[in-house]
């Protein structure tokens, strides 16, 4: 399996080329893909700081350090596995959040029904559940994988608005998109508005692992916890930038103190089992706000790949069927 491997950084230096994902090939329609990256520009539901329209562009730009050998999982070449492209960036209407959710869920559908699995870029959170629900309607509710320091599991936000990066898990849970009783989230700190914030969650079906709690189990068991919750069913993975150390990852929209390092972070990815990843993104990311060396962006670029990896191994173990 050949033609949908990353342009060769010993031969082609990183600066050159075109700005897609490590370097993929583009997709063309009539690709026959296991996995495509596909960013989510829209900001247009950040509560706090926008700025994650420009998230896909900044990690596609710092993916160019990424190798794909993955020592990690046995030294797998991910794209010796899964045929990858780099499918652009949805379009969206800015501003006008539920018009850019319908357009969201339109792109990734299209991937979806011919069987390719969506690794997308946001964009902030509230792009999660037009992808959400869009393999939901492939695969039927998934059991959701969620790496935040926030639940998102909010009512609404703001007059009582249904829609917004503080909403979209609660909202896929009542649209069927996801069943909580199979899900986890892992990563809850800091301080809250409200005394049910993260019991919030709990009370709609969740499991959740905060901060604490995960560092305290490690990576290994903390693993284990997410393996057995999802079982073989089929799982969406949604990994907010927040959920790092704002020293190790400060461009996100709502930084929130005493995370994780990006080390803890990838030793726990690195870790999770194979499973039945039928779509997953990196979100939150805003190089607005980004360190010198864009180190948010690169992490978020590591994350993904780490991802693909394990879609990878996933349909080895022969999860995905
Ligand atoms: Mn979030
Ligand atoms: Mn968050």
């Amino acid at each position: 399996m050949t033609g949908f491997l990353p342009v060769d950084a010993l031969d082609t230096p990183r600066f050159c080329g075109l700005p897609t994902f490590m370097r993929l090939p583009q997709a063309q329609a009539g690709d026959s893909l296991d996995a495509a990256i596909i960013g989510l520009p829209s900001d247009s539901g950040a509560p706090y700081r926008t700025g994650a329209r420009f998230g896909p562009g900044a990690i596609r730009a710092m993916s160019v350090m990424l190798r794909p050998i993955n020592p990690y999982r046995d030294h797998i070449n991910v794209f010796e596995r899964l045929r990858i492209a780099d499918a652009g960036d949805a379009s969206v209407v800015p501003g006008y959040l539920e018009e850019s959710l319908e357009r969201l869920e339109a792109s990734l559908s299209s991937l979806v029904d011919q069987g390719i699995v969506p690794v997308s870029l946001g964009g902030d959170h509230s792009v999660s559940l037009p992808a959400i629900c869009a393999v939901a309607k492939r695969h039927g509710p998934v059991s959701l994988v969620h790496f935040d320091a926030h639940s998102d599991t909010w009512r609404s936000y703001f007059a009582g608005k249904q829609y917004s990066a503080g909403t979209p898990f609660r909202r896929a849970a009542e649209e069927k998109g996801l069943d909580p009783f199979s899900s986890i989230q892992i990563g809850m700190r800091g301080s809250l508005f409200r005394a049910d914030d993260v019991s919030q969650s709990v009370d709609l079906g969740f499991e959740v692992l905060t901060t604490d709690e995960t560092l305290d189990m490690g990576p290994t068991e903390t693993a284990r916890r997410i393996a057995e919750r999802v079982g073989d069913r089929p799982v969406y993975i949604t990994f907010d930038l927040d959920f790092v150390d704002p020293s190790n990852a400060p461009g996100v929209q709502t930084p929130e103190a005493g995370g994780p390092t990006s080390r803890e972070t990838l030793a726990l990815l690195r870790a999770l089992k194979p499973m039945n990843i039928v779509g997953c993104d990196v979100v939150e990311a805003n190089p607005l706000y980004d360190g010198p060396g864009q180190i948010t962006a690169l992490l978020g670029a590591t994350v993904a790949l780490e991802l693909l990896g394990l879609i990878a191994v996933g349909r080895e173990a022969g999860a995905n069927g």
